[in-house]
């Protein structure tokens, strides 16, 4: 069976301006694969980072990395979803900006009841991300602290959540007081606007000159070397994201002066390329958001046709928690 699906296609990389909604077949699933019908689409920085071309790839390709929806069809050897399930995704390769899709099964977990479709769309790519970097990129206990930036994002939300559920202490920062304060509601510690106050000097007083255990920064070359002033000796840097541009190269030897500092850049999808291992996340996440551990907060809703607005206002700095579009 074909059907077609309006889907976000970009033919070339450049601005918001380069999508094109387009309808696409949709065929059976093989091996592996399943179809689903999407019910919303979740909006992450990554998306930017591949229709600038800053992550290149081949082209055209409709984007989009995390979605929720219906099992439509269920190909050969799949077994942990069958039609009818409700599900939801962090998922390679790009292509979730559409109404259905065929796609491997191994990273499509089944959505619990008590997580409505919009919340699933909202959460596994920031979700399961907050999961690794928590609990599979640096041991990290109770009493810790954390620096954490751009705290009243999609990620950074979930994050002081996630901080406050694990006794961690979370020390955000965020661009406007309003956002400080609203990563203060969902249980960052402190929160610095990095845009008006020296928020290396202020981490340092914070923390008695001593410095956090653990840096978790995505905004990339604006922090980075204030990042690594804010941790202890022995401390860990995890560079995570390049919102405000990537990390310039740099010498590693002045890791050793700062305190033997470590280092690491991860990416989600290392994690989740294991089927077992992205099941496990999946589980965790989904205890934490049904416990209401987590709450999922969608601060922005917009149509699939309207993705070029979503990106604008993504990359303007003017959204706050979660962006799904809807279908
Ligand atoms: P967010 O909702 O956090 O949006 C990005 C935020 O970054 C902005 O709202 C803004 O917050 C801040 N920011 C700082 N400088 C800039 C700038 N120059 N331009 C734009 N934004 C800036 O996005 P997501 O939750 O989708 O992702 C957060 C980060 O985590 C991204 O960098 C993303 O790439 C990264 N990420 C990495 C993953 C990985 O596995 N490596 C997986 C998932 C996400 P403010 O106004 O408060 O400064």
């Amino acid at each position: 069976m074909t059907t077609t699906a309006r889907t976000a296609v970009i033919h070339e990389h450049g601005g918001p301006d380069v999508f094109r909604i387009e309808d696409r077949p949709v065929g059976d699933p093989g091996k592996g694969e399943i179809r689903i019908r999407h019910a919303a689409c979740g909006l992450n920085f990554i998306d930017v980072y591949q229709r600038s071309g800053l992550y290149p790839m081949q082209l055209p390709q409709a984007l989009g990395m995390e979605a929720s929806g219906t099992v439509e069809a269920v190909g050969e050897g799949v077994t942990h979803l069958k039609v009818g399930d409700r599900a939801a995704y962090a998922a390679q390769p790009p292509g979730a900006y559409t109404e259905a899709r065929v796609m491997p099964a191994a990273q499509v977990c089944p959505l619990p009841d008590g997580i409505s479709f919009d919340e699933g769309a909202a959460m596994m790519l920031k979700g399961l991300t907050v999961q690794y970097l928590f609990h599979r990129t640096t041991p990290l206990k109770r009493g810790d602290t954390v620096l954490f930036h751009a705290a009243a994002g999609g990620v950074g939300l979930i994050a002081c959540q996630w901080a406050r559920s694990e006794g961690i202490t979370l020390i955000g920062t965020a661009g406007t007081d309003e956002k400080c304060q609203l990563a203060l509601d969902h249980g960052a510690s402190h929160c610095i606007n990095y845009r008006t106050q020296d928020w290396a000097a202020e981490v340092k007083a914070l923390t008695g000159g001593a410095g956090v255990d653990v840096v978790m920064d995505a905004v990339g070359a604006d922090t980075f070397d204030g990042s690594l002033n804010s941790l202890k000796p022995l401390g860990m840097m995890i560079s995570f994201g390049n919102a405000s541009g990537p990390v310039p190269p740099f010498n590693l030897g002045i890791l050793g002066p700062k305190g033997s500092l470590k280092i690491t850049r991860p990416t989600l999808f290392t994690h989740i390329s294991d089927h077992a291992a992205c099941q496990d996340m999946a589980q965790m996440l989904f205890a934490k958001v049904v416990s209401g551990d987590v709450k999922i907060r969608i601060d922005q809703r917009f149509p699939l046709v309207d993705v070029a607005e979503a990106h604008r206002t993504l990359e303007a700095r003017e959204t706050t928690g979660s962006t799904i579009l809807t279908l």
